[in-house]
């Protein structure tokens, strides 16, 4: 059974903005600050390794084996090794944790990725590595009450993928229940943990303040 574990904004060193554990080395944050955050969530996960990704809403999907470097250029990563952890960074995107038994993924949900179909790539992924009885969990998230968008992209997001779809006069997209009919699909069960980001004190909101931290899902075997 994988260990897996969200993060809030609470518990670690950052200040100001990004108070107080601040994962994300790419918002402006001190990276001193930073490195002492993740060092600390690792040490409390007891994970010898902890691996992030440098987003970019893109479909790269990394496998991290040994002689990783403990940042990577991908919005998921998969990995069969119980000394690594891997990470995934959010402040409303959709923090996608995965356990397929004899390997674990994490995955940035955003717009562009729902619709891109980076979830149903992962869980190709998954299964091409022997994955089975698959288990996901879906982390704190902007809600389909609060994420507005354009006339425009909210037809495009709906065309895709219709789950996404909440009333046609508010424009509002729900990522989540979008994400739940992916994985439902392939018979993923699904947790939902319901909280919003940006209604949520306790989380990271690029919404709710353009300059702000972000937290974690982290997963390992
Ligand atoms: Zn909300």
């Amino acid at each position: 059974m994988a260990k897996f574990l969200f993060s809030s904004k609470f518990g670690g060193v950052s200040a100001g903005d990004f108070a107080e554990l601040n994962l994300g080395n790419h918002v402006g944050d001190l990276p001193d600050a930073v490195l002492k955050n993740r060092t600390q969530l690792r040490s409390y996960l007891a994970l010898q390794h902890l691996v992030f990704m440098n987003q970019s809403h893109g479909s790269e999907i990394f496998t991290v084996e040994k002689n990783y470097p403990d940042q990577i250029d991908a919005d998921a990563l998969i990995t069969s090794d119980p000394s690594i952890g891997i990470a995934v960074l959010t402040a409303d995107c959709i923090p996608l944790l995965i356990d397929a038994g004899n390997c674990v993924a994490a995955v940035h949900v955003g717009r562009k990725g729902l619709a891109g179909g980076i979830i149903p790539r992962v869980l190709e992924a998954l299964i091409n590595k022997g994955g089975s009885q698959m288990k996901a969990w879906i982390g704190p998230a902007i809600c389909g009450k609060c994420y507005e968008v354009s006339p425009e992209i909210y037809a495009d997001v709906v065309r895709e993928i219709p789950e996404t779809a909440t009333s046609l006069e508010s424009h509002r997209l729900d990522l989540p229940a979008g994400a739940i009919a992916q994985l439902r699909e392939y018979g993923v069960a699904t947790e939902n943990f319901h909280r919003c980001t940006l209604e949520s004190p306790q989380y990271y909101s690029y919404r709710g303040q353009a300059r702000t931290g972000r937290f974690a899902g982290v997963i390992s075997l």
